[in-house]
């Protein structure tokens, strides 16, 4: 890095602060002996979100908190979970190292995740991603959710009359 005052090549770093995401370095030039701070980012790949229709866009988290927040909204879910639950998938789809991915697998992860953190959130998520063909496919998952509850919530739901 050049030194902004002299443009000499050489600084020699004096302090360096990590501040989580990005680091923070104080600078002194070599030859004229100015000070001066940089900071380092990460700079993460580019994601490329392959929509159904085939058109491509930059991946955007913002996308996933919207879809979470739609879907818990009114939930009794504390807000820092959405939080880890972004977080996590946002690493998961870098540690895969692709350079796209289906919105299908997005999809498919968010609703695994929340399908263990609230059923009405899942269902409401699932209902729009999934899109029913109809009532009875709806009926099927709800079946299945109501079968597959953990923690005993199945005793909280009715269970239905056949
Ligand atoms: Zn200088």
């Amino acid at each position: 890095m050049k030194c902004p005052y002299c443009g000499y090549i050489e600084s020699r770093v004096t302090d360096s602060r990590d501040q989580g995401g990005s680091i923070h370095r104080r600078r002194r030039c070599e030859h004229c002996h100015q000070r001066f701070s940089t900071v380092e980012h990460v700079v993460l790949p580019e994601l490329m979100v392959v929509k159904r229709d085939g058109r491509r866009e930059p991946f955007k988290r913002e996308k996933i908190e919207t879809g979470l927040r739609r879907a818990c909204q009114k939930r009794p879910i504390p807000v820092g979970e959405l939080e880890a639950i972004e977080d996590d998938i946002e690493n998961e789809l870098y540690k895969l190292g692709k350079a796209e991915i289906e919105t299908r697998i997005i999809g498919e992860m968010l609703m695994e995740r929340l399908r263990k953190l609230d059923d009405i959130a899942y269902l409401r998520f699932a209902s729009v991603y999934r899109s029913y063909p109809d009532i009875q496919a709806m009926r099927q998952e709800l079946d299945q959710l109501i079968q597959g509850a953990p923690n005993g919530k199945k005793a909280t739901t009715a269970p239905a009359e056949e």
